[in-house]
């Protein structure tokens, strides 16, 4: 029997995916959650599937710092805390440079990381305030190796891990930790946001072939989110078994 998980829980990306699967074991763990994204429709699944657990939802896109500010101050106000921040969104239109889709640069960056900078503007002042919480971020694989044809998602997500380590130097004092999750290839949505062909069809062959699912990663958000608060996990990295 899994024991009971009494902390209020926002994520920033729950509609589908890691975020989705994270949400969906933390409401079977009793865990308070506030959950946003862009398409309400989808957190409204979430909600309904789960009828006893406190979740609450808010359309946001993470872009816009007031949106975010809007989604934490809500969840907030409904449970008088915010214990925990998960980063998620993120989207990964990758192409070589040369191909000079600039328009997607625009939008990788816009969302991986100012949608993360956003995220944890928006909740430092009230973890400050209680001198306890954590920032976790979904970061990548990608954060650590460049890969050909991938260069500025994966500049995106060095940069996730770039700032929260920052963010863990900065905030310890305060008793708030950060953690980055960095997942290989994982089986979700996030492979349509490509839309070089050549591409594409590759990552999506491996990803399909031997991909992790969504809920081996959310397994590693909630055992991170279920430490002590004297341990800080820094960095997970989960691998599907044959990814090189
Ligand atoms: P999904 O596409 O299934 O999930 C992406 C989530 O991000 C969705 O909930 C989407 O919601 C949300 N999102 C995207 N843009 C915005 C925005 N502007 N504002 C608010 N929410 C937004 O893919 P994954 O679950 O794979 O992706 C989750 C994270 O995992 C991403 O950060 C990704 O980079 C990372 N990752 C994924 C890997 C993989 O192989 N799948 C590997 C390593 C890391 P909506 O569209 O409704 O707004």
């Amino acid at each position: 029997m899994t024991t009971p998980l009494d902390k209020v829980i926002v994520i920033m990306g729950a509609s589908s995916g890691i975020g989705e699967a994270t949400a969906k074991l933390l409401a079977e763990r009793g865990a308070k959650l506030m959950l946003a994204a862009r398409r309400e429709d989808r957190l409204k699944m979430i909600q309904a599937a789960y009828p006893q657990a406190d979740i609450l939802i808010k359309q946001a896109d993470v872009t816009d710092f007031a949106q975010v500010e809007a989604v934490v101050q809500e969840a907030h106000k409904a449970f008088g805390k915010v214990d925990v921040l998960f980063n998620n969104a993120g989207i990964m239109p990758t192409a070589p440079l040369a191909a000079g889709h600039r328009d997607d640069w625009k939008k990788m960056l816009d969302i991986n990381v100012m949608g993360v900078l956003n995220g944890i503007a928006a909740t430092l002042p009230i973890m400050e305030q209680q001198q306890a919480g954590h920032i976790i971020a979904t970061d990548s694989v990608a954060g650590h190796v460049v890969y050909p044809d991938s260069a500025v998602y994966c500049g995106t997500k060095f940069a996730v891990r770039a700032i929260m380590e920052g963010l863990r130097q900065e905030q310890r004092e305060n008793q708030i930790k950060s953690t980055i999750v960095s997942p290989g290839a994982v089986q979700t949505e996030l492979y349509t946001t490509i839309q070089d062909k050549e591409v594409g069809e590759s990552l999506r062959q491996a990803q399909q072939e031997w991909g992790l699912t969504s809920e081996d990663v959310a397994q590693a958000v909630v055992y991170a989110i279920d430490t002590p608060d004297r341990v800080s996990i820094s960095n997970l990295i989960i691998r599907p078994t044959q990814q090189q």
